[in-house]
């Protein structure tokens, strides 16, 4: 299946939550959901209550839309957290949060998930000092995510190094030096982990 190529903006309006999927855009007025309910939705009233069922799967593809996944490569994500000890949505959840894209997002080297998807596919990024240009990555305590030398000459490179400033890290990251360079502490909980969905929803959906 391919990956959805269509307009972010319409993954928000089908969730009914603002995902934060275009990076600084999501927070200015430019974001359409901060607009006002289109006419056509008023003239034609509200939508119909969504069933059980329905609820949780929106919450799943909320969280596939999140992380910019695909369903098979969910499921997978899905089948390692319950075969891990340990609750199954906290699992999953620190799961997707360590893949190699969601963390060079969250160390401010990107603006979205994909453009930090991106930005690993590019080969532009390193653990632990080799070049991993895989986003789904899973990255351990200890490691260190850093850009490539010579992607450190990019114009992107200088300008993400000029707008990391007042960007808020999460603490079990750490930003190292002025070159762009950070730390994992330690695996996120899920006290950590800001979700625009709901987990327990989402374990609920699979155990059907
Ligand atoms: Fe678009 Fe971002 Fe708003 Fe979602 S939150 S609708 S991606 S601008």
């Amino acid at each position: 299946m391919a990956r959805y190529t269509g307009p972010v903006c319409r993954l928000c309006r089908r969730s009914g939550t603002k995902l934060m999927l275009k990076g600084e855009r999501c927070a200015t007025f430019k974001c359409p959901l901060e607009k006002k309910a289109a006419p056509s939705r008023r003239r034609f009233g509200p939508r119909r209550k969504l069933s059980d069922r329905g609820m949780q799967l929106r919450e799943k593809q909320k969280a596939r839309y999140t992380y910019g996944i695909l369903e098979r490569q969910f499921r997978r994500f899905f089948a390692r957290a319950e075969r891990s000890p340990g609750i199954t949505g906290d699992n999953l959840l620190q799961l997707l949060e360590s893949r190699l894209d969601n963390v060079v997002y969250r160390l401010g080297f990107a603006d979205s998930r994909s453009q930090a998807r991106q930005i690993v596919r590019h080969g532009h990024i390193t653990v632990n000092r080799h070049k991993v240009n895989i986003p789904s990555y899973l990255i351990k305590p200890g490691d260190i995510i850093a850009w490539k030398g010579k992607s450190q000459e990019s114009e992107l490179y200088r300008k993400i190094l000029q707008d990391i400033e007042g960007k808020v890290i999460p603490g079990w990251l750490s930003l190292e030096g002025g070159n762009l360079s950070g730390r994992v502490l330690t695996l996120p909980t899920p006290s950590e982990i800001e979700a625009k969905f709901d987990v327990k929803v989402i374990v609920e959906y699979y155990s059907r």
